[in-house]
């Protein structure tokens, strides 16, 4: 059993072939190992444990035993940790870094820059909003108690692998709850270094337990599992859908963040020298592979040429290359399935006659190895075709034209997905109107700064629930009214 892997560039991965049950690293009860592949390369990289449905029991029994005592403590000690995992993450971020560089492709520049900090932002919050957090309120003779929901199961998905892990164990620790994550498979270094993290952290043992494994196996039955209260996933529809279907038995809360195919509507006073270029760039962030990616460029027929102009040269100017490149803007797509799928959805807009103006299929020159994918933009997207109604989750950005402000709403609009959405357009007023009409959880106007606190979640098939600020640290709570609270 491997259970320890070094790395090029200082990375040490102790433990990788164990699980982190009851505040230890303990092996699994079945032996087994799952590949970790380096998708720069195409190379194993390292093996984890692959968790069964008795790791999953043992991770539930430890987490339910930790509830009674963790749920009690003083809300400053919380914050204590929260603060210690987050000057923690901070500490070692570029260990970290590295992990998500080598796990799932990120440019180390991107890592760095975006998937480390963004995740210690998610702690930070959640333990700032222990300060102000009103747990009891009373009106009359009434308390309304805001209570811990109890063991939580978490689960992950590939493509922000330790910002998804933080934004759901920091709110649920924040409110007393105790967690077992199964972090992607695909994905699983970072969330090895996290769950150390937790452990030097201080945090007591069977709050924070981590079970690596397929979602059939572990996460299937952490879904089932009689003995969890509530199930976070965020991942594909499928997934998210199995997971309710499993969890429904039980009676058991599910917040799901799944996928989207979020629309950018420039409207006809857009600054377009600027907004289209931020456009691309939005879209192919992370390679694409974000469910919130504006991958739906919606914009008046009249300006389609000179959009088409902006949208070419924005993506032909992007550096793809060796994730590890100081240089690079995009390193590969995160895994073999994932390029896949997005060559069959590059040649199924070819085939359904879109007009391809950059990229297309096949590897990127001079990469015989790696997921290696071309920024390609489509121009003259029909709204029905294929690549303007499924999920690509790839570098890979449609132009849809329209001729009036509510075709673009109706083209915005049509789609199962409602995750994300972008307005451009100087008239604030005009913007804002717009904005109201989108059916979509996040509304992002003119490229605004990314903020923690506002609420992240779906309509429609994107989801249920929310995560991020207030309302997603809500959903680790139950209510309890107590009538009579005041004579
Ligand atoms: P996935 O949904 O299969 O995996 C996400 C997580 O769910 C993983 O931890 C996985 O092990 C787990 N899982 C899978 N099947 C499960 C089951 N039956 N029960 C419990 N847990 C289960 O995602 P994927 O295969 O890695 O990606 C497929 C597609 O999902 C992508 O092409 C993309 O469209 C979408 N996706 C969306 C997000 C997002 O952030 N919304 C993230 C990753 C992928």
């Amino acid at each position: 059993m491997t259970s320890h892997s070094s790395h090029p560039h200082g990375l040490e991965l102790h433990n990788a072939g164990q699980f982190y049950i009851n505040g230890e690293w303990t092996s699994p009860a079945v032996p087994a190992l799952l590949p970790v592949i380096n998708p720069a390369t195409e190379e194993v990289v390292a093996e984890v444990a692959r968790g069964s449905a008795e790791d999953v029991n043992r991770a539930v029994a430890a987490a339910r035993a930790a509830f009674p005592g963790w749920s009690a403590t003083p809300v400053a000690e919380r914050a204590s940790i929260l603060s210690k995992i987050h000057a923690l993450i901070l500490e070692r971020k570029e260990p970290l870094a590295q992990a998500l560089t080598l796990e799932m492709g990120a440019a180390i520049s991107f890592s760095r820059a975006m998937q480390v900090p963004l995740a210690a932002e998610h702690v930070r919050v959640a333990r700032d909003l222990l300060s102000t957090y009103r747990f009891q309120t009373v009106e009359g003779s009434t308390a309304i108690e805001r209570e811990a929901i109890g063991v939580c199961g978490l689960i992950t998905p590939w493509n922000w692998p330790l910002y998804q892990i933080t934004a759901k164990v920091a709110p649920a620790l924040a409110a007393g709850c105790t967690v077992v994550l199964k972090p992607s498979e695909l994905s699983p270094l970072s969330a090895l270094l996290f769950a150390q993290l937790v452990h030097d952290a201080g945090l007591p043992p069977g709050v924070f337990n981590l079970v690596n494994g397929s979602g059939p196996e572990v996460g299937a039955t952490i879904a089932a599992h009689p003995d969890i209260d509530m199930i976070s996933i965020t991942g594909s529809n499928r997934a998210g859908a199995l997971v309710a279907q499993a969890a429904a038995v039980t009676v058991k809360r599910v917040t799901q963040e799944l996928g989207g195919k979020s629309p950018n509507v420039m409207l006809p006073d857009a600054d377009f020298a600027k907004a289209v270029p931020l456009g691309v760039l939005s879209a192919f962030r992370n390679v694409g592979q974000s469910c919130s990616a504006p991958t739906r460029m919606i914009v008046p027929r009249a300006r389609l040429a000179e959009v088409e102009a902006l949208a070419a040269d924005t993506a032909n100017a992007l550096i793809v290359g060796d994730p590890q490149s100081p240089d690079t803007q995009l390193g590969p797509i995160a895994n073999e399935a994932q390029f896949s799928r997005v060559q069959a959805m590059i040649q199924a807009g070819i085939s359904e006659g879109a007009k391809l103006l950059c990229g297309g299929p096949g590897r990127v020159p001079g990469f015989e190895k790696g997921y290696y994918t071309k920024p390609t933009v489509f121009s003259e997207v029909g709204s029905a075709m294929r690549i303007a109604q499924e999920e690509i989750f790839g570098p890979v950005l449609c132009i849809l034209a329209y001729d009036t402000i509510d075709e673009a709403v109706a083209i915005a609009n049509d789609t199962v997905y409602g995750l994300g959405a972008h307005v451009q357009a100087q008239d604030l007023e005009l913007g804002r109107a717009v904005a109201s009409r989108i059916r979509a959880g996040q509304v992002h106007l003119n490229h605004p700064a990314w903020n923690p606190m506002a609420p992240f979640g779906g309509y429609k098939r994107s989801g249920n629930g929310r995560e991020y600020g207030v309302m997603g640290f809500e959903e680790y709570l139950e209510t309890k009214a107590i009538i009579g609270f005041n004579a």
